[in-house]
């Protein structure tokens, strides 16, 4: 007995002492990762975006996704929220009389939900089958249905609340945008950006979106102004960077330019994300939330590595097990030499 009780206390001394020496050595966050430089993405300009929605169906019909209700009559597509079947939702921020769009008192404006594709994603981090992954080239955040355990550490780790577990299915399956990477063999790109009418969502790569961006930020309010609508078409490609894409007649058109905040959201926070936003009211405001610079991922990633590449994590796990199991382990022992005592 004696024996396997100096096994078992040498096992926590020794669990107890990798855990010490693992806490002596505080992790070093890693660098964020930074977007690829071909990274694609989209453009959201809340001021030229009129509420249609059209991308809102559009998105559905790309990805083959049936319609959610909210309404009794079930006349229309009505989804509250982003979900498993909706990808991309239209979200309204309302004050006061509502009556000028884009003002945050007595105002309205619109902001668009989905994926924003971030350079260093905590969904991809986070998953423990590599189901989420993001793309070398374009860095888009892919997902791989046939990977996925359902474990939902993705839902949790999203700092935007954008994958969404599919509940209503016995083999339930995460459901968030993937940029439409299905359409890019036909040359094809995002449906929201290809069927918006007024170039709110535009599709290109996040540098030349960016770009795009701060141009619109040096406008003067109230000028006219050119805006391209679609997909934006890179100043240096010469054609063929951009090669699989279908070519589009030109389709900018003339408008009045609005009231900015003069930030780029997406530009720098979370580390940067592929999909990027303009808008008139405070972000905050409009639903995104503010976010440091230095992605979550590069954190908690240092911290996994520590407590797992020493076995630091698993000893001390083994070390509490065996505590627990030592106490009952001491009470059998004692009950055997009370047996024993007693024969
Ligand atoms: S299609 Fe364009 S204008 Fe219409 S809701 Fe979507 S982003 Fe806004
Ligand atoms: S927004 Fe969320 S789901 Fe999309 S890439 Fe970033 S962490 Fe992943
Ligand atoms: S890129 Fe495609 S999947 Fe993503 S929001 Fe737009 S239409 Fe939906």
């Amino acid at each position: 007995m004696s024996t396997r009780r100096n096994f078992l206390r040498g096992m926590v001394a020794a669990s107890g002492a990798a855990v010490a020496a693992g806490a002596a050595k505080p992790a070093a966050a890693r660098e964020t990762r930074q977007r690829p430089p071909e990274a694609l993405g989209l453009l959201f300009d809340a001021t030229l975006c009129v509420g249609c929605k059209a991308c809102v169906a559009a998105c559905k019909q790309a990805n083959d996704n049936p319609a959610e209700f909210s309404t009794v009559d079930r006349l229309w597509d009505t989804p509250l929220d982003t979900s498993a079947h909706t990808f991309n939702l239209i979200k309204m921020y309302r004050s006061g009389t509502m009556q000028t769009k884009d003002a945050e008192e007595n105002g309205y404006a619109f902001m668009k939900t989905s994926c924003m594709h971030c350079a260093d994603p905590s969904c991809v981090s986070a998953c423990p089958v590599s189901a989420m992954t993001k793309n070398p080239e374009n860095g888009v955040v892919e997902y791989d249905a046939d990977a996925c355990i359902g474990c939902r550490y993705c839902v949790v780790a999203c700092p935007f609340g954008i994958p969404k577990y599919e509940y209503d299915s016995p083999t339930g399956k995460i459901g968030k945008c993937e940029l439409c990477r299905h359409r890019y063999k036909d040359g094809r790109y995002s449906a929201c950006a290809e069927v918006c009418p007024t170039g709110a969502t535009l599709f290109g790569r996040s540098a030349d979106l960016l770009a795009e961006a701060k141009r619109r930020l040096a406008l003067k309010p109230g000028e006219t102004a050119v805006f391209p609508r679609g997909r934006l078409r890179a100043a240096d490609e010469g054609g063929v960077r951009h090669a699989v894409w279908r070519e589009e007649p030109d389709q900018s058109y003339e408008n009045v330019v609005g009231s900015y905040q003069q930030h780029v959201y997406g530009e720098t926070e979370y580390g940067g994300t592929q999909v990027l936003k303009l808008s008139g009211v405070p972000f905050e405001k409009v639903g995104m939330p503010k976010l440091p610079p230095e992605a979550a991922a590069a954190h908690s990633e240092s911290i996994q590595h520590m407590l797992y590449g020493g076995l630091v994590m698993p000893l001390a796990v083994l070390g509490a097990m065996t505590f627990i199991a030592r106490r009952h382990v001491r009470h059998d022992d004692e009950n055997e030499g009370e047996n024993r005592d007693g024969r």
